[in-house]
């Protein structure tokens, strides 16, 4: 069995992150998303232990002395974290995993899996992360300044990632993802493996006509 790949995804929030995970996920039968520890709270339609596994800061701090997370940060008040067993036993089996984390995970999880692959996606302008910041709910107006903020300091680390996507057309912005996982994925190491037979099988008609 190939070992997959393991992939971090960032974005401010108002990027179109999400959507575009769920959509590559949909495109790409090996490609799993890592799901979350969070300590905030589940908003409307969210299902605990599809979208995050929804837990108190009691229980994350107990994980965090056991030492189950692969990575962990405090975003927006709360603690995210990755599950380091659930991780590694998908990239065990074979398929690709994605984190959807963002920067200070991100520079955890490069320290310990050299091997990731990572990509950054910013939104096409600043009037358009606004304009998406507001249409995302009820927020009020110094709410969205906070949230600008975040999003300005996390979009200053884009230059540690591999890969960087501008989200300015979906349907553009997918087709870059793709690409990338498909690049990774022919890899020569990997594919060595997958077609071994076939290799074997093409080195040995050359030896028969040198
Ligand atoms: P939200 O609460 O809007 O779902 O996510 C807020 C932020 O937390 C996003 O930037 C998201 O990438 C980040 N995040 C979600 N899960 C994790 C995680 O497991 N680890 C880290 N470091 N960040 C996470």
């Amino acid at each position: 069995m190939i070992r997959g790949t393991l992939y971090i995804v960032s974005a401010p929030s108002g990027a179109g992150k999400t959507s575009l995970v769920a959509a590559l996920l949909k495109a790409r039968s090996s490609l799993v998303v890592s799901v979350s520890h969070t300590t905030r709270q589940p908003r409307d339609g969210e299902v605990d232990g599809q979208h995050y596994h929804f837990v108190n800061a009691e229980q994350f701090l107990g994980m965090i002395e056991d030492g189950a997370f692969l990575e962990h940060a405090r975003v927006f008040d709360h603690y995210y974290g990755t599950s380091r067993a659930a991780v590694e036993a998908e990239l065990e089996r074979g398929l690709d995993v994605i984190l959807e984390i963002d920067w200070q995970g991100a520079q955890q999880v490069r320290r310990l899996m050299p091997g990731c692959q990572s990509v950054f996606i910013v939104p096409p302008s600043r009037d358009e992360l606004r304009r998406r910041l507001h249409t995302r709910g009820k927020d009020s107006e110094s709410v969205i300044e906070r949230r600008l903020g975040e999003a300005v300091k996390e979009i200053s680390h884009f230059d540690e990632y591999d890969y960087l996507v501008v989200n300015d057309d979906f349907d553009r912005a997918l087709a870059e993802l793709v690409a990338i996982f498909t690049a990774n994925r022919l890899h020569t190491r990997p594919q060595r493996h997958r077609h071994e037979a076939l290799l074997r099988d093409l080195l040995a008609s050359g030896e028969a006509n040198p």
